[in-house]
């Protein structure tokens, strides 16, 4: 079997990534950047979602499992204190394997994929938007931009816009406005939606000239682009459990 760690740069991190590597390796696993059956994340969520675009590719043949340094995570059931019971569940238990999809986002003829969110933003000038749901029109928002969320990103950048938390297990999509313009010109929904699991969002605008897209921590220009598509995919990111940590228990650790 064939691992691999993606770890936050801080001195525990590293140190614990290290033990790790040491422990695995002294048990038949052997280290492969490359190809690995088992990525360990040794960090936050944030290092979580570097882990997942690092082998975006090959999520069909890779388990994930994280220990957070800090306090419980959202992908991760182990702080840096459980490091025993960290190893020794994952050498001597048997998981459950927790599936997550992620966002498929196309702009134009290039796909992207997100584990928490999409995020169209403009600062340099109002960004107007006409936004399709399921092939019909919805509304044209005009601001900062809009925010795509899956259920596991809910509680990331959605939550920063008072968009509703959503619990593990119901996998919805969620959009949310980035300061929205609401007056006598300008008009949108205003609220966050939470909508079916295959809505099928459309953005499009003559305009999106300075704006960017965001993927989770990821951002590209949009310039010459013309039509952004978002939907769940049939991509999936797997997790390890092991322990049963409640989503209130952990829902509760972030604030
Ligand atoms: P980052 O520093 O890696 O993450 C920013 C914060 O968001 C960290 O505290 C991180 O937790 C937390 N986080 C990430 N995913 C989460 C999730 N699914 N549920 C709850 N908390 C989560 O920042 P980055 O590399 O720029 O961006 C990564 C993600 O951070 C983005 O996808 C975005 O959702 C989020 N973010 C949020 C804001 C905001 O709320 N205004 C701003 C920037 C980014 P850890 O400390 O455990 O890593
Ligand atoms: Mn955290």
């Amino acid at each position: 079997m064939k691992f691999a760690c993606v770890k936050r740069y801080d001195d525990i991190s590293s140190a614990l990534s290290e033990k790790l590597t040491i422990r695995l390796s002294g048990n038949g696993f052997t280290y492969d950047d490359e190809n690995p059956d088992y990525v360990f994340v040794v960090g936050g969520d944030g290092t979580f979602l570097k882990a997942v675009h690092r082998y975006m590719d090959k999520l069909d043949s890779i388990a994930f499992f994280g220990i957070h340094t800090g306090t419980l995570g959202f992908f991760s059931d182990y702080t840096d204190k459980e490091f025993e019971e960290f190893v020794s569940n994952f050498l001597n238990a048997k998981p459950r394997v927790c599936e997550y999809q992620l966002l498929k986002v196309s702009v134009d003829d290039k796909v992207h994929y997100a584990l928490n969110e999409m995020r169209v933003e403009n600062v340099s000038r109002t960004q107007k938007i006409d936004v399709e749901v399921d092939g019909e029109d919805f509304e044209r928002f005009s601001g900062t931009g809009l925010c795509v969320c899956t259920q596991l990103g809910s509680t990331a950048f959605n939550r920063s816009l008072n968009g509703a938390v959503i619990q593990e297990g119901l996998p919805l999509i969620e959009m949310s406005e980035i300061s929205g313009i609401h007056n006598r010109y300008y008009r949108s929904l205003g609220s966050s939606i939470v909508m079916k699991e295959d809505a099928k969002i459309v953005f499009k605008s003559d305009d999106f000239s300075s704006a960017i897209l965001c993927i989770d921590y990821l951002t590209y220009d949009l310039d010459d682009a013309k039509m952004i598509k978002i939907e769940l995919s049939t991509k999936r990111v797997k997790i390890l459990r092991y322990k049963d940590v409640g989503y209130f228990k952990r829902l509760k650790s972030l604030f």
